[in-house]
């Protein structure tokens, strides 16, 4: 039977948000929603009637009011997502016999009379007239500041056949941006972007308690825990869900769907969640392989970062024809991507379920502008996912360990950085990306490297300092880059201007390399001189004496001659060696390549085992070493432990004299680009 909510949660609603936040809560409450939502699985809709009390948290009288209405995105082929992904999203098309879209067939603020006709749509980022992604109601009276607004609003939501992230396939429904969500006023200002094709999502955080009612063959998944399951005269189930401090709500329904329930708990930091894994029973070999993962993925991210504080966690694996569907996040749920012929060695189970758990603390906690500043969220998340990858599954081998190809997550993340054309920088609006492309290469995987890159240059403990602190301090929060780039120098000590500049805002290439290495014999003076000579290694001498002077004063030369093996200056003996202890002249040039400059060690290895490290901060275009030995050059090898992972060419990193010794990282390359094709189809 269903509770009659409406009235009474009104009264709540008002006191919750008028009220100082509970002493408990983790985030500052702007929004409520209570929603009552019914599955039309005829009609492939749900129908909505959603009280929402909002906090206006600004200083200024607000007058009108922005709202997300993410599905009018499916509602016909000129809106501004279909214009910009050509229908076609991750490689999945949208059915044209199957348009999605949100109708607002009441809209009240509190009691009062039917707004529904001041409805307008407006168009912030395009102006797109056929756009009706986000609406705006201007109000009769203005909310004063820190004041709450209590608005009734029903709703009809027509569901895409699953689609960028939402829809239907058949009896499976993701039920998901599929309610009127009201936009962030960030800064006294609506920040209320319209749904693109390589836009994600914004928005405050807040309560929301949702009763989703279908009919009883249905099993559900939702954020959020469940508090109460009603059976109804009509052989409907009503479900509710409850959650505090999250930003969006989604839910999932389908008859095929096998639930599976298991608790979690972990001491240092203390973590107590329970597992809900709804998966479709033709998917149900890989069940073990979600839940490991999902635990992994749960212990890796407390320790990590902070612990899990909700009280569940729900994987919906998506029936096989709603791949659409795979691979995305919300709060407190997301849904994972498998194939029941998925072989053990492919971890792909494994690394959308970290990824897609992951978000739970970038996109859900910390809830960053994706519009803008997506790569907060994908990018350190897929920084985050590399690591526990690495941890779970071994660095080497943490995507594919199958018949002895072996492919680490952090080989295949370089792969799209090494083939990008510099278009984009990582820091942009999300919908003005080159291409979808672009953008993932960007947010995604250069910025994992750009903080994988941070990390090895600042030691491992370092950069784990930073991003507890920064999340710590910023979850629930809406952080900007500048908050990152905030708490990164704080913790380190250090200036990091000129790596985020670079990294962050440009869209230049990074590659050194080696350029020209050879070893030549030393010759006695020939030919005819007047006066005395002094031969090449004196000359040298003398060359480093004044490198070092300006070495002291702080001076970079592209020119520096080093002796060495016991070669003191002016040791006049042992540079007039023998005719069997030859002397050699050793030339090394390191080469900048690309435009971003970052400090490199280079490593010089002699014939006769001699090694000589030297740092060079990278900034001119060049630089040469010169060394006199009585030994050949063996290799040279700019950044020889890979550690400047933004490189985007490993292959011209090192030269041997002799061809003897690849490294292995130039297999792994070569075995990679053999094997992306395959990899490139499961981009989640
Ligand atoms: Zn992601």
């Amino acid at each position: 039977m269903k509770k009659p909510i409406i009235p009474l949660l009104l009264v709540l609603f008002v006191i919750i948000a008028m009220g100082p936040p509970a002493s408990a809560s983790m985030s500052k409450h702007i929004v409520n929603y209570r929603i009552e939502a019914r599955l039309l699985p005829d009609e492939k809709a749900v129908a909505g009637q959603q009280i929402l009390t909002w906090l206006n948290d600004s200083g200024r009288p607000v007058n009108d009011l922005q709202f997300h209405l993410y599905l009018n995105a499916f509602k016909n082929n000129k809106t501004t997502f279909i214009k910009e992904s050509g229908g076609v999203h991750r490689g999945f098309k949208l059915d044209k016999n199957n348009w999605g879209y949100i109708d607002i067939e009441r809209f009240a603020v509190g009691g009062g009379p039917d707004l529904t006709a001041a409805i307008e749509y407006i168009q912030p980022d395009d102006g797109n007239e056929y756009d009706q992604t986000v609406m705006r109601v201007v109000l009769p009276e203005p909310v004063p500041p820190q004041e709450a607004i209590t608005l009734e609003i029903d709703f009809y939501s027509k569901l895409p056949k699953v689609f960028a992230r939402s829809g239907f396939s058949e009896n499976f429904f993701m039920v998901a941006q599929w309610f009127p969500k009201i936009g962030v006023l960030w800064e006294g200002e609506w920040n209320c972007h319209q749904y693109h094709n390589n836009t994600e999502f914004f928005a405050d955080y807040g309560v929301y308690e949702v009763a989703i009612t279908v009919a009883e063959e249905y099993v559900v998944g939702a954020t959020g825990k469940r508090i109460d399951e009603a059976t109804n005269s009509d052989g409907t189930v009503t479900y509710t869900h409850y959650q505090e401090d999250v930003h969006d709500f989604a839910w999932t329904a389908c008859p095929d769907f096998v639930e599976f329930r298991e608790p979690f708990r972990m001491e240092n930091p203390h973590v107590e969640t329970e597992m809900i894994l709804l998966i479709h029973r033709m998917h149900l070999n890989q069940k073990d392989r979600y839940l490991s993962a999902l635990k992994n993925g749960i212990e890796f991210y407390s320790q990590s970062y902070g612990a899990y504080p909700y009280p569940t966690i729900t994987l919906v694996d998506p029936a096989p024809k709603a791949t659409g569907a795979a691979g995305m996040e919300y709060p407190t749920l997301f849904t994972g991507g498998t194939m029941w012929w998925l072989p053990e060695g492919f971890h792909l189970t494994e690394m959308v379920t970290i990824h897609e758990f992951g978000h739970g603390y970038w996109y859900g906690m910390v809830g960053s502008n994706e519009f803008e500043e997506a790569w907060l969220d994908e990018g350190i998340n897929t920084y985050s996912e590399i690591k526990a990858m690495a941890k779970y599954y071994g660095e080497d081998r943490s995507m594919v360990d199958l018949g002895g190809l072996k492919i680490g997550d952090l080989v295949y993340q370089r792969v799209p950085v090494m083939a990008s054309s510099r278009l984009d920088p990582i820091l942009k609006n999300s919908w003005e990306f080159y291409s979808g492309g672009s953008y993932a290469t960007n947010t995604y995987a250069k910025a994992g490297l750009m903080l994988l890159t941070l990390e090895n240059y600042l030691g491992e403990d370092v950069m784990a300092d930073i991003m507890r602190t920064y999340f710590e301090r910023w979850k629930f929060k809406h952080p900007t880059s500048e908050d990152f780039v905030a708490v990164a120098e704080e913790v380190s000590g250090r200036d990091l201007g000129w790596f985020f500049d670079q990294f962050l805002k440009s869209p230049d290439k990074l590659d050194y390399a080696i350029g020209r290495i050879r070893s030549e014999e030393v010759k006695e003076p020939e030919g005819i001189f007047d006066g005395q000579v002094r031969d090449e290694a004196q000359e040298a001498d003398a060359g480093e004496q004044e490198s070092k002077e300006e070495d002291r004063q702080g001076a970079d030369t592209q020119d520096t001659v080093r002796q060495g093996m016991g070669k003191k200056a002016g040791d006049k003996q042992d540079i007039d060696a023998p005719e069997e202890e030859k002397i050699y002249r050793n030339e090394v040039v390191v080469l900048r390549k690309g435009e971003m400059v970052f400090p490199q060690e280079i490593l010089i290895r002699f014939e006769e085992g001699e090694e000589v490290t030297e740092k060079w901060d990278g900034r001119e275009r060049w630089k040469r070493y010169v060394y006199f030995r009585p030994s050949k050059l063996a290799s040279v090898h700019v950044d020889p432990e890979y550690k400047v992972l933004l490189d985007i060419n490993f292959t011209n990193n090192s030269r041997l004299m002799e061809p003897n010794k690849l490294p292995v990282w130039k297999h792994a390359l070569r075995l990679m680009f053999q094997f992306q094709n395959i990899l490139s189809i499961f981009s989640f």
